[in-house]
């Protein structure tokens, strides 16, 4: 192998001759964004010798109490992150879901495909815990996490960004990706012209219980509202619901638990019993669903979007962290094969464009399908082929 260096603006970067070519530098890279993705791509980055700081803009850095559900391909991711076992024990392992009638039937219970084995196909887990184990893992893989920090300008010379924070401060570095949700504040600079999130005009109502024993995988109820039960740990579980909500209407925090309640209407006796206890309108999370896919480039020079601030879904099939996850794990993949950092930015799109696509086009279906504003889809179809998608190599 012979490695020259170039005396041109790619001066920092060296090559291999051998003729496939790759980043040989370790990086200085800024994060934006101390979410799922953005911890992710921190403990991807981190493993592979990069130095990376976080910037987060919340100072209390803290995530809403209730769950989330993460499905085989998280599973997998976890294990690629050298983080399987910390996020297993973490969460509530299961290999079905069951679905319900609204008379509170059982009609079936549908394994879930495992892609690791010795690991269940899905984790139900509660979003406090899953930020615990990302936030200890990325400061485990050296990442510097800076709290109630934002980047006010980002200058990318071709050779380098130079940010400055908030807080006054400045740094050069030689990547900067945004992963700062679905209101990036990365992608307004970079792409001002981009779409912006869209109310799809449905929202989710979701809530912690007490798990009782018997319920030990995903349980989905069918009828003319979408709700179940999301086992989170032995004794814990959330409840989704999911209403239409023409006009977006706000509702006061103080009328939250009654407006939840009230969405439960024909329900079986065992869910008339958990909606009596829907009684903390701080424990109400309520969130209004908006979607956004950027068709365009999501890098310019060398600032990349990441996980939600790209493509952000609806949550009909559960998969919108699974791809931020993902995400990471091929941005570190492709910084670490490709000869330059605009070669690995563009291979890591052409990896993730497509599925991510799909995820967020099936889920917008499967929304506007319950909603009565696009052609009919059977979740169970779409859910299937979800399944078969996420199965393939990243
Ligand atoms: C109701 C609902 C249910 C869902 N359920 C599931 C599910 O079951 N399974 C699943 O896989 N996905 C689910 N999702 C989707 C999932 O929550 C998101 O896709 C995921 O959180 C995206 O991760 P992210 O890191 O891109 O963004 P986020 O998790 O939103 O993280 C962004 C981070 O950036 C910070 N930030 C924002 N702006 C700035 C700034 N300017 N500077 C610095 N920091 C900033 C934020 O404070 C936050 O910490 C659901 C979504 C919704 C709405």
């Amino acid at each position: 192998m012979r490695v020259v260096s170039l005396p041109t603006r790619l001066v920092e970067w060296r090559y291999q001759s051998d003729g496939v070519g790759k980043i040989l530098k370790k990086l200085n890279v800024l994060v934006i964004g101390g979410g799922i993705g953005g911890l992710t791509a921190a403990i991807a980055l981190g493993r592979d010798g990069h130095r990376v700081t976080v910037i987060e803009k919340d100072p209390t850095w803290t995530v809403y109490g209730v769950g989330i559900i993460q499905q085989a391909n998280v599973v997998r991711a976890a294990k690629q992150l050298g983080i399987l076992n910390d996020y297993m024990a973490a969460g509530f392992g299961f290999d079905a879901v069951e679905v319900y009638l609204p008379t509170g039937q059982c009609i079936a219970k549908i394994p879930t495909p495992r892609l690791v084995d010795g690991a269940p196909s899905n984790l139900g887990i509660g979003r406090p815990a899953l930020h615990r184990v990302l936030g200890n893992r990325a400061k485990g893989a050296g990442a510097d996490i800076r709290l109630g920090v934002t980047a006010e300008a980002l200058n990318d010379d071709g050779q380098g960004v130079d940010a400055r924070f908030s807080d006054g401060q400045s740094s050069r570095y030689d990547l900067v990706i945004g992963a700062d949700g679905y209101n990036s504040q990365t992608r307004g600079m970079v792409f001002p012209e981009a779409p912006k999130p869209q109310f799809i005009g449905q929202a989710v109502w979701r809530y912690n219980f007490v798990k009782p024993p018997e319920v030990t995988c995903l349980r989905a109820y069918e009828g003319p509202i979408g709700y179940g039960l999301v086992p989170l740990s032995d004794s814990l579980m959330y409840m989704y619901v999911t209403t239409p909500e023409p006009g977006n209407p706000r509702y006061e925090k103080s009328e939250l638990a009654a407006a939840m309640r009230s969405k439960l209407t024909v329900v079986p006796p065992d869910i008339a019993a958990l909606r009596e206890q829907i009684t903390d309108n701080g424990g109400v999370v309520y969130r209004p669903l908006e979607w956004l896919f950027l068709d365009g480039p999501w890098h310019k020079g060398r600032v990349v979007l990441l996980g939600d601030a790209a493509h952000a879904t609806t949550p009909h099939l559960g998969q919108g962290a699974g791809m931020a996850v993902e995400d990471s794990i091929v941005i570190a993949e492709e910084l670490a094969t490709k000869p330059s950092i605009e070669a690995a930015l563009q291979g890591y799109q052409q990896r993730r464009f497509d599925r991510c696509k799909f995820i967020v086009d099936s889920s917008v279906a499967i929304c506007r399908s319950q909603l009565g504003t696009g052609p009919r889809v059977e979740q169970a179809v779409a859910t299937k082929a979800m399944f078969e998608r996420i199965a393939q190599p990243l």
